[in-house]
């Protein structure tokens, strides 16, 4: 496994993710909604610095791949708070192809809020399949599988205090692990 972000360089990059919030956001009230799972920790950390009156509340979105090349994706909406009239912050762990992202908006944007930002802890570069501008974006990584910080490869290494990449010979071993 090679670190790609550093305990101390998530620390950073999450400080000034959150102070651009702030400045951007200013005082009005926001709901924050958690990307469950892969959100988990950054949400934690970002709310902290979050100096506006804040709800919090979560979602879950998860792919599964099917008999088709992309995977398909469902929502699990029953813990969100009312959104009608909110200020809203969506939160998810990495931007890949932007797909998840799009659904979770399409979803939100249903529910009738006054405003949505969204948030994100990475950005992968050359994936993006959806036109989507994020609004703040606290890291942009390579096209690589990253785990750590929430993000998972079959459900571990979501507790690691750094972002690593898989090495080919871990995927393998977890997969041979898990058969
Ligand atoms: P998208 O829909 O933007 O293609 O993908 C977003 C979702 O795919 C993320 O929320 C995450 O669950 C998963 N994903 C994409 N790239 C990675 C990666 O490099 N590592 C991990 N662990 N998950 C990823
Ligand atoms: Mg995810």
């Amino acid at each position: 496994m090679k670190t790609l972000i550093s305990q101390a360089e998530l620390e950073t990059g999450i400080t000034s993710m959150s102070a651009d919030i702030n400045k951007q956001l200013g005082s009005t009230p926001l709901t924050v909604i958690c990307v469950l799972t892969g959100s988990i920790i950054l949400v934690a950390d970002l709310i902290r610095h979050l100096e506006m009156p804040l709800r919090l509340g979560a979602l879950s979105a998860s792919s599964y791949k099917g008999n088709t090349d992309r995977s398909e994706l469902t929502l699990d909406t029953h813990l969100l708070p009312k959104l009608k009239g909110q200020h809203v912050l969506i939160v998810d762990d990495i931007f890949d192809t932007g797909h998840t992202l799009n659904e979770v908006i399409k979803h939100i944007q249903t529910l009738q809020p006054a405003a949505v930002y969204t948030a994100v802890l990475l950005q992968k570069n050359g994936r993006q399949e959806i036109e989507l501008d994020i609004d703040f974006v606290a890291f942009e990584i390579p096209d690589e599988f990253v785990v750590g910080y929430g993000l998972d490869y079959q459900d571990l290494y979501r507790n690691l205090p750094y972002v690593a990449v898989l090495e080919e010979h871990e995927i393998r071993q977890a997969t041979d692990a898990s058969a």
